[in-house]
């Protein structure tokens, strides 16, 4: 009698170790934004869970990951809804620790009527997580299939938790961004996920064409990454792996919002990745959750499930 053929999910639900900001989002709305000095009145504020290290948790959840966060939080009132809010996504917390007399991460985001937008991000508790705190968590590390990291949080706490991985055997993917100046070791990973501007600005050089793409990232991938994908918005990702450079197309749809298209991508890398050992197939399956996130508004509310990104594929 034959097998019943079986989805990836149901094979396998990888573990995945998201080191990372977890930030709340105040969205203000207001006909026009202040000039230095002045006061207007806002029509409304959203609160808005955010954070790289959170929608990336968020991401990769939703496509089907047994995800643990680790991160710092702050003992202000934001501080137990965004933990709440990571828990509704079924997202261990155990490793989330609460920094004592110190605000959440915050990002103040200013919106006029034109769509314009000023944003103000208090680093918080994100500055307070430290290496010792990936010392405490060195069994999550030990453990993972998989380790995401961004530049949200100290360079040196990413750089202690890429190592601890690594010593397991983990796969360690960093999503360069925000674009900063990098220490070399941070470079020793197996996937880099920047996105055009992020990719240039720590390369140099501009980014127009496919075969610039595939220069930038052949330069990348000599600072020390097995692997590198640039994400190219509507175009699809670059993927080189120290042998080929090959552009993997997305898929055409109505973009709303692009917001959080690069964290739905990097969630569904590391399940997908780590679920069927292909990165190149991880790549296709991530533009697909890319895609479907540029086609919905707001941040993790456009976060796929990997039912919707399967139902695209097939
Ligand atoms: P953000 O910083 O807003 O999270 P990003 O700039 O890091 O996004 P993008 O390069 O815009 O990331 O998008 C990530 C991936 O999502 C792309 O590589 C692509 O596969 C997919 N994608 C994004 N925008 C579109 C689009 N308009 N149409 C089709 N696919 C898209």
């Amino acid at each position: 009698m034959s097998s019943p053929v079986t989805s990836p999910h149901e094979r396998s639900k990888p573990k995945i170790a998201v080191l990372g900001s977890i930030n709340m989002d105040l969205v203000i709305r207001c006909d026009r934004l202040p000039k230095p000095g002045e006061t207007v009145a806002a029509r409304s504020m959203t609160e808005v869970p955010g954070g790289k290290g959170a929608n990336q948790a968020v991401a990769a959840a939703r496509c089907g990951g047994a995800v643990q966060m680790i991160g710092r939080v702050g003992d202000d009132g934001f501080g137990q809804k965004l933990l709440n809010n990571l828990l509704q996504e079924s997202i261990d917390c155990s490793a989330v620790l609460t920094a004592q007399g110190c605000e959440s991460g915050l990002a103040i985001v200013s919106v006029e009527n034109s769509g314009e937008n000023a944003i103000i991000v208090i680093p918080g508790a994100n500055a307070r997580l430290s290496a010792e705190d990936i010392h405490r968590s060195e069994s999550i590390l030990a453990d993972c299939d998989v380790l995401m990291v961004q530049l949200e949080t100290p360079q040196p706490t990413v750089l202690a938790g890429i190592q601890a991985a690594k010593r397991a055997g983990a796969k360690v993917i960093l999503d360069p961004a925000p674009a900063a100046t990098l220490a070399e070791a941070l470079f020793d990973v197996d996937l880099i996920c920047p996105n055009e501007s992020e990719a240039t600005a720590i390369v140099g050089g501009r980014l127009e064409t496919i075969d610039d793409a595939a220069e930038i990232a052949k330069r990348l991938h000599a600072k020390g990454p097995a692997a590198v994908a640039i994400t190219l918005g509507a175009r699809g990702t670059m993927l080189y792996d120290g042998q080929t450079a090959e552009l993997i197309k997305s898929i055409k749809v109505d973009a709303v919002d692009t917001t959080a298209a690069g964290d739905a991508f990097a969630g569904a890398v590391a399940v997908r990745w780590a679920q069927t050992g292909s990165l190149r197939q991880a790549i296709q399956w991530a533009n697909l959750a890319g895609a479907l996130a540029a086609s919905r508004a707001g941040a993790q509310p456009s976060l796929p499930t990997h039912q919707q990104i399967d139902s695209l594929s097939s």
